[in-house]
């Protein structure tokens, strides 16, 4: 296939989910209540500037108040801390956001566990993660994984009885996604394989799925002869690799060789332009959600 027809259109998708917020962001503010998110950015890392930046300019056409804190790499793990402590007692941040990767000094887990799980946008709280585990819908799912399912189902794609092969259990996308899908729910219900670099004979669990979901970080990984022809296929990944053609001598590439896989999948996510504006489209989600829990 040489058109963009088995394209699933990422931007597209998200521009509903986020039309969608609006009616529920005007009845929040005919009570006085305008969503805040709070980011925080801990180094210079130019891939979270860009990152947090995009997240910024949605917030902004969306009429969500947020702020950086950006925060120098050598700042210490008890600082970032006494900031996160703050901004959950400020009525007037309704979420709050840590940017991956932090610096090494600094325990990712005691600052996911440090946000208060009501304010917790990124859902990476013990407690939202349990509730997500648990099937308890009252709490937060990761922005990726919920953009992945959310993305699939408008674009016409059951996961329902699906054979569901996930490349990756990292705890921002594979491992949520498998917790995500296996759920005895709408919109779930998949049979889950998650593949991680010790699993044996992983091109033929590739070959076995109906959905192939690629969350490595590893450039151009997934090749044609590890997709069933028909499957659907699904982009996470986003790996810099050098380009000396290109004008900063870099490009930005996928974890799918897209121009060998895109022809013989059934449907497939660009990239960019696929889960990206998804995982920023369920991040405003979360945060009128977190805005109508708090304030109700
Ligand atoms: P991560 O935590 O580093 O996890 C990577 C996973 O891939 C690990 O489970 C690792 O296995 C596995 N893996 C790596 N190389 C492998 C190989 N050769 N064979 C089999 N498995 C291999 O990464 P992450 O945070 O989940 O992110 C994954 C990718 O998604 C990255 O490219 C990231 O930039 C991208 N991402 C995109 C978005 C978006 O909105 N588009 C959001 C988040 C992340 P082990 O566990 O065995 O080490």
């Amino acid at each position: 296939m040489t058109s963009s027809s088995n394209l699933i259109d990422g931007r597209a998708i998200a521009a509903q989910v986020l039309e969608e917020l609006r009616p529920r962001l005007e009845r929040l503010r005919t009570r006085g209540v305008q969503p805040g998110l709070a980011f925080v950015r801990v180094g210079e890392d130019p891939a979270s500037r860009v990152y947090v930046g995009r997240k910024e300019k949605t917030a902004a056409e969306l009429g969500i108040r947020s702020h950086t804190h950006v925060l120098p790499e050598a700042t210490p793990e008890s600082e970032l801390l006494a900031l996160l402590d703050r901004l959950n007692r400020d009525d007037s941040w309704h979420g709050i956001l840590v940017q991956a990767p932090l610096p090494r000094h600094i325990r990712a887990e005691r600052i996911y566990a440090a946000i208060r799980p009501d304010k917790d946008v990124d859902g990476f709280h013990p407690v939202n993660m349990g509730r997500l585990l648990l099937g308890d819908p009252g709490g937060f799912v990761p922005c990726t994984p919920a953009g992945i399912q959310e993305l699939l189902v408008r674009a016409g794609i059951s996961w329902e009885g699906a054979h569901v092969v996930i490349l990756g259990r990292g705890n921002i996308v594979g491992k949520p996604l498998a917790a995500l899908l296996c759920q005895k729910a709408p919109r779930a219900n998949a049979t889950v394989t998650l593949c991680h670099s010790a699993t044996r004979n992983l091109a033929e669990h590739c070959r076995r799925a109906d959905i192939l979901v690629a969350a490595m970080g590893v450039p151009e990984f997934v090749r044609a002869d590890m997709v069933r022809p028909g499957a659907v296929v699904v982009d996470v990944g986003v790996n810099r690799v050098a380009d000396p053609a290109r004008p900063g001598g870099t490009r930005l590439v996928g974890d799918v060789a897209f121009a060998e896989v895109q022809p013989l999948a059934g449907r497939i996510t660009p990239n960019p332009g696929g889960v990206g504006p998804m995982t920023i489209a369920m991040l405003m989600h979360n945060t009128v959600r977190a805005a109508e829990t708090l304030t109700a």
